[in-house]
């Protein structure tokens, strides 16, 4: 069946129509911007979404910790973009971390700092933030229609969107925002099944990879049963030059954690390029070779070489573990073990798949987009969110960059359809 909805008007003026496709944290906050002003402009704003519910990414996101963004100033905030700063400078200077701060608080969800810098919502779950926003979007007259997935446009350039009960509705808006999100957990919504729609229509979308992701080593299989679930705490892990402390977990499979995740792109490359790449840890980055190696000399040369370590320098079981994964007999002459314990080399073998990524790399390439987030070859859609060419490590990057692109997308629409800019 194919359906049309019937013009409306608010006094004399034709309500223009909105449609949003896909229900995540970056078309949500779209349509509150849109639709907060609708009466003065106007605007009809409808969100069509596959699943069958809304916003089920950003309440698996809050699972562990909702962590919407992040404390630091603003220049170090941007170049946990990389290439993709300058591209998304624009729009979180328009909505930096205080405007989204502000925002959820403006939905009764206050936000605290933790020690890391990384911001929450006090309710530390999405739930709370995602029913508050909801509840708005209601009384602003946004229609979410679920189990409705966008299909393409028809022939007459209308969207066609294919409804749970087998119905087809065809819908011609006066302007689209697609927030389809990226490749990663497909089976919350984002399968990126849309990737074929653009680039048939000749849009560039840069292939998706996983970013923010477990890596694949061939531990032995003594270190995997006792050791598969630690962590490896208050490490430094090196690749390429860059190093990042922090915290990686020994898994069955490998190694993933936030201080592995952040340099998952140089990890990534690396290992488009070649079938192994190695990954140094320093377990005792707070001590250089020299102390390290006393603290050595000093033991009981009676002890074993576990309790040694374990005792000289606080090193935990996994860690000690990781040692004698990397030389089985570890070299009794101080020195060379303090080497060691500074610079372990951990084999990588392989990604794990984009199924398992915390996040994607890749998506629409930015010379596709104008300044107001429309697509330049399809004048009147817009699109916003992990959709977007771009990636950044966890610890509220991720979010901010969604929040901020479909705060301007809205903003693009706006000045579209009003002729301004
Ligand atoms: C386990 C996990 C933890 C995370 N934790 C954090 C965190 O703490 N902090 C952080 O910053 N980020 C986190 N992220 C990442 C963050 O959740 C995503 O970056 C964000 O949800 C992307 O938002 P989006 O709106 O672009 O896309 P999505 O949230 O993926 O939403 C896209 C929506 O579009 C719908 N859709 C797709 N195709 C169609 C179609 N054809 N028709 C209709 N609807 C369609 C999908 O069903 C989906 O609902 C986490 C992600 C995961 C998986």
């Amino acid at each position: 069946m194919v359906g049309e909805y019937p013009s409306q008007q608010i006094g004399r003026h034709p309500l223009k129509h909105i449609v949003l496709i896909g229900a995540g944290p970056a078309n949500l906050i779209a349509a509150d911007r849109l639709s907060a002003s609708s009466g003065a402009n106007g605007l009809r704003v409808t969100i069509y979404e596959r699943m069958p519910s809304v916003g089920r990414k950003l309440l698996m996101a809050g699972r562990g910790g909702l962590n919407l963004t992040h404390s630091e100033p603003l220049e170090p905030f941007l170049a946990r973009y990389a290439e993709a700063a300058e591209k998304l400078r624009p729009a979180i200077e328009a909505f930096p971390p205080e405007a989204l701060r502000a925002w959820a608080d403006g939905l009764g969800q206050e936000t605290f700092t933790g020690t890391s810098g990384r911001v929450f919502p006090r309710a530390l779950k999405a739930s709370p933030l995602l029913r508050a926003l909801l509840a708005r979007l209601v009384e602003q007259n946004v229609e979410i229609v679920t189990r409705a997935q966008w299909l393409g446009w028809t022939g007459e350039g209308a969207l066609l969107i294919a409804h749970g009960d087998g119905r087809l509705e065809e819908v011609k808006p006066d302007a689209t925002l697609l927030g389809l999100g990226g490749a990663s957990w497909p089976r919350l919504g984002s399968s990126a099944a849309w990737v074929d729609l653009l680039t048939s229509r000749h849009i560039a979308v840069t292939p998706f990879a996983p970013s923010n992701c477990g890596f694949n080593v061939e531990w032995s299989g003594i270190f995997c049963d006792r050791h598969a679930g630690a962590p490896l705490k208050h490490a430094a892990f090196t690749f390429a030059g860059q190093t990042v402390r922090g915290e990686a977990v020994v898994t069955n499979y490998g190694i993933e954690g936030g201080a592995v995740y952040a340099l998952s792109p140089l990890l990534r490359r690396s290992l488009e390029k070649h079938d192994k790449t190695t990954l140094m840890v320093d377990l005792s980055p707070e001590h250089d070779i020299a102390y390290l190696a006393s603290r050595i000399a000093r033991q009981d040369k009676g002890s074993s070489l576990s309790n040694l370590l374990r005792k000289a320098l606080g090193l935990s079981p996994a860690a000690i573990g990781l040692l004698r994964e990397a030389g089985r007999d570890l070299p009794r002459d101080p020195e060379a073990l303090a080497r060691l314990i500074k610079a372990v080399p951990v084999p990588l073998t392989g990604i794990q798949p984009l199924t398992r990524a915390i996040s994607s790399a890749g998506g629409i390439g930015w010379d596709e987009l104008d300044a107001r987030f429309m697509l330049k070859k399809l004048p009147g859609v817009f699109a916003a969110g992990e959709m977007l060419d771009w990636e950044a490590p966890t610890g509220g990057y991720l979010l901010q960059a969604v929040f901020a692109t479909g705060w301007a997308a809205a903003g693009g629409i706006e000045a579209f359809i009003t002729g301004r800019g």
